[in-house]
């Protein structure tokens, strides 16, 4: 059976809201747009699609909303939040993704699963919530919401006070065979947004969601390891993986193998919150099994697809 080759590619939130731009439907829309038609390379070069994208900018902004109509509208969970991140999110770059390939006269046959990752409830990230999340609070704001709903909330040196939350690594994605399902009918999916929902499984098998956020480098290389994934592509703010990153010694990396990988990280080459999720889940998916990752940027795409930019991470 000539089973085509499948890709896993992961894009941050960023790429659809920059820092530079107000984030609205259109600059969005615009972005996706542009997402949209880089990745046909993939399709060009025969692989199947998986799209993950990550969800910083958009569920902060949600949660901005939440915030600001609270006194009109019960506000929702950080789960939920996650879902409706998923849902506005898929839905636009599930429609750049059908006109990029209806303009090419492709059939296009793109779906967006809402997903659902199991985390442990023992996760370490639990004990100390490091990710800040969502709206800057005045000192009396924040107070109120600490002792309400039990959050964990910081200073942020003058820029006011902020909640922050665990993120935790996900343990297992509850819509695989769903996933896999509609990857094996051709589909084009969108599938673990913003790392996934997460949730924990309590006895009895029963779930529940909880306030927490997941990288959505780890579900995406759990995913590449599951389904797997001939190639996984991390797609972010930079064109390559960096040593000395920001310093006068800087210096851009080709290639490197899971050895030196695993050295320039212990070396702190690559901060945990940023770099460091990227290559650890690109040396999970290759130490079970995987045989070939890129990480590069949306511009650079195209050149790195002839191996003219881009990092790649091998066995
Ligand atoms: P994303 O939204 O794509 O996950 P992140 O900000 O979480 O983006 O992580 C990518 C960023 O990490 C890059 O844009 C870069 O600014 C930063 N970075 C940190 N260390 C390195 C490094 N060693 N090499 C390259 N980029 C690095
Ligand atoms: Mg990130």
């Amino acid at each position: 059976m000539g089973r085509k080759p499948l890709a896993v590619v992961a894009f941050g939130g960023n790429a659809l809201h920059p820092p530079d731009e107000r984030g609205t439907q259109r600059e969005q829309l615009r972005n996706a747009s542009r997402a949209a038609r880089r990745l046909m390379a993939f399709l060009r070069a025969g692989y199947r699609l998986l799209v993950v994208h990550g969800n910083g900018p958009q569920v902060g902004s949600i949660l901005i909303q939440m915030e600001e109509a609270s006194t009109k509208v019960p506000p929702f969970s950080l789960d939920v939040a996650v879902a409706m991140s998923q849902g506005s999110m898929g839905y636009m770059i599930g429609l750049a993704l059908h006109n990029r390939m209806t303009r090419l006269g492709w059939t296009a046959r793109v779906a967006c699963v809402l997903t659902v990752v199991i985390v442990d409830e023992n996760d370490p990230a639990f004990i100390q919530p490091t990710k800040p999340i969502g709206p800057f609070f005045t000192a009396y704001r924040a107070s109120v919401l600490a002792r309400k709903k039990r959050w964990t909330i910081v200073e942020d040196a003058g820029r006011g006070y902020r909640r922050v939350v665990a993120s935790p690594r996900p343990r297992e994605v509850l819509n695989l065979e769903a996933i896999q399902a509609l990857l094996d009918q051709d589909y084009i999916v969108i599938a673990a947004g913003g790392g996934g929902i997460p949730v924990i499984r309590m006895e009895r098998g029963l779930l529940r969601g909880v306030e927490a956020v997941i990288d959505k480098d780890y579900t995406s290389g759990l995913l590449a390891s599951r389904l797997r994934a001939d190639l996984f592509v991390i797609l972010t703010g930079v064109p390559r993986v960096a040593l000395y990153y920001n310093t006068p010694r800087q210096q851009w990396l080709d290639q490197m193998s899971v050895p030196e990988a695993e050295r320039y990280m212990q070396a702190g080459h690559f901060p945990a919150g940023s770099m460091g999720p990227k290559v650890e889940a690109a040396i999970e998916y290759l130490r079970s099994g995987g045989t070939s990752v890129l990480i590069t940027s949306i511009e650079a795409l195209p050149q790195a697809l002839k191996g003219k930019n881009g990092t790649r991470i091998v066995p």
